[in-house]
């Protein structure tokens, strides 16, 4: 089955291109970066007759489309907000970080391969040859202390007391 990628950045001038010149031509590729960039990039395996790359001039139809293997390098971010105690901000920062350093995410890295080839391949049926996790990092913000919680049993009982105060 053929593969044709276009580029719609221009919508009255679409730009078509085979997978040899998308992978190989340094034309193709930057256009279909932009395209990408964009929101505008068209991949289909439904090629007409008559479209044609726009660099090599091939019909696209008549360009062999085999899959590869491609590796990529991927970063996931996840943020976390954690609330604990502790006797001044810089303590609660400090000890979390510290305990960041002596913890060890080897599960967690474990659960995250799994969970991500099963579910590229349940949701965009994307076969993953082999995945792995590698790196884990850490970045400790701020810490902003928060305010004690304070019941609306315990509000009303302030209210009352300052009605009674009169201030
Ligand atoms: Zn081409």
């Amino acid at each position: 089955m053929p593969q044709r990628l276009t580029s719609l950045r221009n919508p009255n001038y679409p730009r078509h291109f085979c997978p040899e010149c998308a992978d190989g031509r340094t034309e193709a590729t930057a256009e279909l970066a932009l395209a990408y960039e964009a929101g505008s990039l068209e991949i289909t395996n439904e090629v007409e007759e008559e479209e044609q790359c726009s660099v090599c001039l091939r019909p696209i139809a008549d360009v062999p489309a085999d899959e590869r293997s491609y590796q990529i390098e991927l970063q996931l971010t996840f943020s976390c907000t954690v609330e604990l105690n502790a006797k001044s901000a810089t303590s609660a920062e400090y000890t979390l970080a510290s305990a960041l350093d002596a913890i060890s995410f080897d599960k967690a890295q474990d659960g995250l391969e799994r969970t991500l080839s099963e579910q590229l391949h349940e949701t965009e049926q994307i076969e993953i040859e082999s995945i792995s996790v590698d790196d884990c990092e850490h970045e400790v913000g701020e810490a902003r202390s928060i305010p004690p919680f304070v019941s609306p049993t315990q509000e009303r009982f302030v209210e009352h007391l300052r009605n009674f105060w009169g201030k």
